[in-house]
């Protein structure tokens, strides 16, 4: 992902509007583009402040909320990479049982 793309994406981030692929790419770049996270960083601080200010709680902690916002969704990821390679190991070994069973299917028939 390009720093274009993320800018654009940045709504989208921030509305929770992402497909778990596209948040990957987003999170990737966000670990290695220093402008882009401060980008990110602004459009989180701007848009929870105004929402801050509808409740009047003055006393809300915006760096942690960004945090916790980060946090969040690199957990999603993460947990999401997990499932993603226990179902490969599951598949893989589902073709291997059945394969096994197939080849001694065919040995006890050529007796
Ligand atoms: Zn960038």
């Amino acid at each position: 992902m390009d720093c274009i793309t993320f800018i654009k994406d940045i709504d989208d981030y921030l509305d929770g509007r992402m497909e778990d692929e596209e948040l990957n790419d987003f999170l990737n770049h966000l670990e290695t583009c220093k402008s882009c996270a401060e980008e990110l960083e602004i459009n989180f601080i701007v848009r929870e402040g105004v929402r801050i200010l509808d409740r009047k709680n003055v006393s809300y902690d915006l760096s942690s909320a960004f945090g916790k916002n980060l946090r969040e969704n690199s957990d999603h990821i993460r947990f999401r990479k997990i499932y993603m390679r226990l179902a490969y190991c599951m598949t893989s070994i589902a073709f291997w049982a059945l394969l096994a069973s197939v080849f001694v299917y065919f040995r006890e028939m050529s007796f």
